[in-house]
Parts: structure tokens; C-alpha cells; sequence
């Protein structure tokens, strides 16, 4: 068979090659070729030790224990590693030691899945093949043979994940390898095993051996796949999102009432079918929207109802994030996007009630809330948008020039010292804050001469003595 590979990945190969060395592409970049999708990452492997790598490649790094040595070409990083075995998994997290292995077969076996499992051997470059220019990359046509010792182009076209060799052993050498497999499922649009999918529910106790930076890190890829609902369904079937997310398993059962068809679990996750955003902080937001309902819910004349689930959920959300060791930036984002996601709207509400909204999801982060709203609409079964909606989004429109923040104000923190005749201290703040309400109220007070000659009676009234908000 023939591909057309990069030329600097057949350079590296033929490196090698010419040092007396194995060579092989192998991991991902086998599978995306066979795919015909556009590779990312070039993994590399060699019966060569770091140490030759090195001498083969002047300008490589070597700066791991996992023997792989990194090549700079072009702006990107080729990553060629000894080939491995492993042994001794006693933590079920990370090999105890790597071993260099011996053979191409033996890095394959290590392997997790079979699509993963494959390696490329370059031949003969095609005579006179043309250097075909595509983007910046030149490409080269040649001659390749694929080594596929567990049937990983099988399972490619019949598009499963089966692990390589036995799946109980497998998943207890690395407990991750379950999420992973979901991870990869939900990328590629694949099923998985079933084998290897009654392994990851027989195991599914073994995840909580593994750290949860490598769970998260698996569980925000599954959100960012391509199909992050189908993979969360698959997390919530094989036991490991109760695990790892058991709020949101809670809803499971929980009756919505009205015009819902679905319990509370499966439209959490019908919403992050239907979010339009590829932005994986949204779709988790979206996800978690609803995380609140199964612990307010009252029936009252015989209809579920779910006050302030909204409050209940942002502060599960901060749980969870803490959890998972989110950033903190991203646990304030979660929680603001489920504190606010129940704005209504109705053609009475004023300007300023709009601009309170606005203020507190802020300016860049409405398209945002408007997407898990949509979200939110599709997963219920509702059309992506109505009326209100609409309307809403065209007043909010209307209103983005407003000021919105302090910040917007047209007097700082300077002129509120040097007004009063005061240094740094609590007090600008509160004035500031003080005189925000005033203009949220009537923006046309935003105005300076109007605003200095506030402070005085901001400084003394009640309400800035106490924080706002
Ligand atoms: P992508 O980079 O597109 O997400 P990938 O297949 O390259 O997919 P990586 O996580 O980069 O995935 O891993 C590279 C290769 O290393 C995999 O293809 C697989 O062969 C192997 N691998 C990675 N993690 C494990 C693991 N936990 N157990 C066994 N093999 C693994
Ligand atoms: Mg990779």
C-alpha cells in the first residue's frame, strides 16, 4: 500500500534506518493515516536507546523517563521512543518500572487498544514521485507496510475499541484504559468491544485508584469529542460516572413534570447533545446545568417543582470542580453559568432588570449563557429558540454600549480620593459601587460632572456602608 507522508517523517526514518536502526511511525498518526484524517501528532518508535537517538538527531532533547526523545522540525515536535515493556503494575496507575523492550511486537502488546496497536514501516519511496506541496508540508509518495499484529484494521472498519489481550488484565494494569476507551469511542464515533465493555463495568472500582488530574483530563476530552453525549451515556452504563460525577447520576429516575418526557439525568445530557458550542467549559456548564434538581425537588399538587435549584446547583458545581481540580477561573465561570441559567424573560421587564442580568453573567459571557440556553431548550424537546428568546437577545443588543461594570464608570478610584480627600481604603470601593447602582438604574448619570458631585452623599449614605452585592 502507498501513502503520502510528510517528508520530514520519511527523513526521520530513513535516519535511522541508515544508523542501522529500526524505525516505525506508530500509535495514532498509523491510525488517522488509515482513516485518511490529517495527523496531529507523530509518535515514533525505535530499537535505538535514547543516547543513539540523540546522536542520530544533533538538536533533539532528551528530557523524560519514558525514553522518548523530542525533534524539532518545523515548528513541530517529533517524538521517537525506544521500544517498551512494561511490568509490575502493582498501583494500577503507572508501570512500577518501563523496560526497554526488545521488539516492535513487544511496544505493540504494551498498547491499549488494537486501532492503537499498529505501526507503519516505510519501503520504497515511489520513483519519481512527485513532492506534492500541501499547506507548508511537502509530501511524498511511498511504499509502506502496516504491522498489525491484534487486528486493529479489523476493528477500525467495523469501528470498535477492543483492547489488546485480556481486558480485566489490561484495565488492572491502568485502570485509566476504561475512560480511555469511552474517550476514544466518543472521538471517533466508535462502540466498544463488548468484552472490553463488560470489563470496564466489572472493573469500574478500579478508576478509583487513578489520580483525579488524569480522570479529569480523560473526562474533558470525552466533552470536547465529538460525541460528548454518547460518551457520557457510556460513563453513566458502565458504573464509572457514578464514580466520578455521582450528582449528576442522582438525577437519574428523578421525574421533571410539565413538558418534559425525560427524568432529570437524561436531559442533562440530552442538553449537551444539543449545545451548539464546541467550547468544552460551555458544554460542561450545560451538562451540569440541572445538577440542583434532584435535591430540591418537591412534588406540590402532585407536580414535581424544583425551586432555587439553581442556588443548590452552583454550589454542587463548586464541589464538583473542586473535585476534579479545575481551575479556578473555570469553577467561577461553572458556577456563574448554573447560578444565572434561569433568566426569563418577559416583554414588561426593564432596561434595567436586563442589564442586571447582564452584568452579572457579563458582557463576553451572554453568547455563552444563550448557548446553554439553546442547549438546555433542544434537550427538553423544545424548538432551538422562541419569541422571548429572541426578543431578549435583540434588547440585550440594545443595551451592550450601557455601562455594565465599574469599570464603566466615567470617575475611578482616584477621584474619589482626591474628592474626599482620602487614601486607598475600603471606602472607593463602596462609593464606586454605590454610584454603579445609580447609573445601572439610569445610564444617562453616567456622567462626570454629575458623578463627582455624588460622592459626598454616596460617601455618607447607608447602602455604601455595606458592600454591594
Ligand atoms: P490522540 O493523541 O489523537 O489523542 P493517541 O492515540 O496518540 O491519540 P496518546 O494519548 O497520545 O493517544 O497516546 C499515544 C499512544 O500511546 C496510543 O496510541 C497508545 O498506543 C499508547 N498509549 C497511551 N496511553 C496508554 C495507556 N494508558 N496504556 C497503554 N497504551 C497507551
Ligand atoms: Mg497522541
Amino acid at each position: 500500500m502507498t501513502f503520502q507522508l510528510p517528508d520530514d517523517v520519511i527523513s526521520i526514518l530513513q535516519r535511522l534506518k541508515k544508523s542501522g536502526f529500526d524505525g516505525f511511525v506508530v500509535g495514532g498518526a498509523v491510525r488517522d493515516l488509515l482513516q485518511e484524517k490529517e495527523v496531529h501528532d507523530w509518535d515514533f518508535a525505535t530499537d535505538a536507546m535514547p543516547e543513539q537517538i540523540q546522536k542520530v538527531f544533533p538538536g533533539s532533547f532528551y528530557d523524560n523517563q519514558f525514553g522518548t526523545v523530542g525533534i524539532p522540525r518545523d515548528g513541530n515536535i517529533f517524538e521517537v521512543t525506544t521500544f517498551r515493556t512494561e511490568h509490575g503494575y502493582s498501583d494500577k496507575r503507572r508501570p512500577n518500572k518501563v523496560e526497554w523492550g526488545k521488539s516492535l511486537e513487544e511496544d505493540l502488546s504494551r498498547r491499549d487498544f488494537t486501532i492503537n496497536a499498529m505501526a507503519l514501516n516505510s519501503k520504497l519511496k515511489i520513483q519519481n514521485s512527485k513532492l506534492k506541496t500541501e499547506g507548508e508540508k511537502n509530501l511524498v509518495e511511498i511504499e509502506v507496510e502496516i504491522i498489525d499484529p491484534f487486528g486493529g484494521q479489523k476493528d477500525l472498519k467495523n469501528k470498535l475499541i477492543r483492547a489488546v489481550g485480556g481486558p480485566t488484565e489490561r484495565f488492572s494494569e491502568d485502570a485509566l484504559r476504561m475512560m480511555r476507551a469511552i474517550r476514544l469511542g466518543a472521538e471517533l464515533g466508535f462502540g466498544i468491544e463488548k468484552k472490553t465493555l463488560e470489563a470496564i463495568k466489572k472493573n469500574k472500582d478500579l478508576i478509583k485508584e487513578i489520580s483525579w488530574e488524569r480522570i479529569r483530563d480523560e473526562f474533558l476530552k470525552i466533552i470536547s469529542s465529538n460525541f460528548p453525549a454518547d460518551g457520557v451515556k457510556l460513563l453513566y452504563s458502565t458504573g464509572l460516572l457514578e464514580i466520578i460525577l455521582p450528582e449528576l447520576v442522582k438525577g437519574a429516575g428523578v421525574p421533571q413534570g410539565g413538558h418534559h418526557i425525560n427524568d432529570v439525568f437524561t436531559h442533562c445530557v440530552e442538553s449537551l447533545r444539543f449545545c451548539p458550542s464546541l467550547d468544552v467549559w460551555i458544554r460542561l456548564a450545560t451538562l451540569l446545568h440541572d445538577v440542583g434538581k434532584p435535591d430540591t425537588m418537591v412534588i406540590r399538587d402532585g407536580k414535581p417543582t424544583f425551586y432555587n435549584h439553581e442556588v443548590v446547583g452552583a454550589r454542587i458545581v463548586k464541589v464538583i470542580a473542586n473535585r476534579l481540580r479545575l481551575p479556578r477561573k473555570k469553577r467561577d465561570f461553572l458556577w456563574k453559568m448554573v447560578r444565572w441559567h434561569m433568566f426569563a424573560y418577559n416583554p414588561e421587564m426593564t432596561d434595567s432588570a436586563i442589564r442586571r442580568f447582564m452584568r452579572r453573567v457579563g458582557k463576553e459571557d451572554i453568547p455563552k449563557m444563550i448557548e446553554l440556553r439553546v442547549g438546555d431548550r433542544k434537550g427538553g424537546g423544545s424548538r432551538e429558540t422562541s419569541w422571548r428568546l429572541e426578543e431578549l437577545k435583540s434588547r440585550i443588543a440594545g443595551l451592550m454600549n450601557d455601562p455594565l461594570t465599574v469599570a464603566d464608570l466615567k470617575i475611578d478610584g482616584f477621584d474619589v480620593m482626591k474628592t474626599l480627600n482620602i487614601k486607598p481604603g475600603p471606602t472607593i470601593g463602596k462609593v464606586l459601587n454605590f454610584l454603579f447602582e445609580e447609573v445601572l438604574e439610569d445610564p444617562s448619570k453616567n456622567d462626570r460632572e454629575y458623578l463627582l458631585s455624588r460622592i459626598p452623599a454616596a460617601v455618607n449614605s447607608k447602602d455604601s456602608q455595606q458592600s454591594s452585592d
